[in-house]
């Protein structure tokens, strides 16, 4: 039977490009699947949702969600995995509406789907065209991430345009993190990945939803939620704790003013330095009981469910 691809488009006031998309996007859709586009409102207060029902009216291949407020982009997506496995889809593209994302990389997803890849995502090759300020914070960010996190290969400038198999899809909304910080979600559940490469784009009309503190929180969530030893700054307060100590000991020794009261400060900042660190373990264990990620998940096997 045709294999069924749902195309997954989150929108935030997207009135002025959805109709652009609409004409492009449906130029690539191959014979040999199924499409539907899922187009996730996420609360606009433009004519977006409008624009959307009228193309729905029009072609039964539309389906829409349309959020009661401004959820962000990251719930547009877990709305749209959910609705593709309602959909009982049997593979996912996400892809932002405002053509930032070449329509015409979906066949070159398609094929690498066809090889056995689970899941294809796209990534600039360069970030010649966007703006100097957004490289300079996302190549920082790249860094810190790769320092903090056991995770080395969240790729530089990973776009959420990607083509997923349902497997991948059942992964991704089996993570329940209530923040979803979806570039760090991709790489966790792991899958036979492929990257593809593509340069950059600007929007086709309308302007950025995101700002730059938009993005310096959403990097920040990031860290919160993905890195592993991030004990080294309590780790590094030990170190200067312990530096300072003894070189107020020796000090105090050669000049012969050493006392029970200096000991016991001393005593006092080191202890307060290690209670300190074990309470950032603690910390770290209690979210990751809390996020309560799967322990493992599974690509492939031969018993069923
Ligand atoms: N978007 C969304 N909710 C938001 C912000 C953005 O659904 O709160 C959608 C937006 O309509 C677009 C995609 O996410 O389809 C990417 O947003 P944008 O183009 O503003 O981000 P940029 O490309 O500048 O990173
Ligand atoms: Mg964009």
């Amino acid at each position: 039977m045709e294999k069924q691809i749902t195309i997954i488009v989150p929108c935030f006031n997207e009135e002025e490009v959805i109709e652009i998309f609409y004409k492009e996007i449906t130029k690539y859709f191959v014979d040999s699947y199924k499409f539907n586009i899922l187009f996730v409102d996420d609360g606009s207060k433009d004519n977006t949702l409008a624009i959307i029902k009228q193309l729905a009216n029009q072609d039964n291949r539309i389906k829409y969600l349309s959020f009661s407020r401004n959820f962000g982009k990251e719930a547009a997506l877990l709305a749209g995995f959910e609705g593709a496995l309602k959909l009982k889809s049997d593979a996912v593209i996400i892809i932002d509406v405002d053509l930032q994302d070449p329509p015409s990389l979906i066949l070159e997803m398609i094929k690498y789907y066809e090889e056995g890849y689970l899941h294809i995502y796209a990534k600039h090759r360069t970030r010649a065209g966007e703006p100097k300020l957004k490289t300079f914070f996302a190549k920082s960010f790249y860094k810190v991430y790769a320092f903090l996190t056991k995770e080395k290969n969240l790729a530089q400038g990973a776009r959420d345009f990607s083509l997923m198999d349902r497997k991948v899809v059942e992964a991704f909304v089996a993570i329940k993190d209530e923040k979803r910080f979806t570039k760090g979600i991709s790489q966790w559940i792991g899958f036979k990945k492929k990257c593809i490469e593509f340069d950059y784009v600007p929007r086709v009309a309308g302007e950025t939803k995101w700002s730059l503190k938009k993005l310096f929180k959403y990097a920040m969530l990031g860290i919160k939620q993905f890195s592993h030893h991030y004990t080294w700054i309590t780790r590094l307060g030990i170190f200067a704790a312990s530096v300072f100590v003894l070189v107020d000991v020796i000090i105090r020794i050669i000049n012969q003013n050493i006392s029970f009261y200096h000991i016991g400060l001393n005593v006092l900042l080191l202890l307060l330095f290690i209670i300190l660190h074990f309470i950032m373990k603690l910390i770290y264990d209690v979210r990751d009981q809390a996020l309560n990620r799967p322990q493992y998940i599974l690509q492939d096997g031969n018993i069923d469910e």
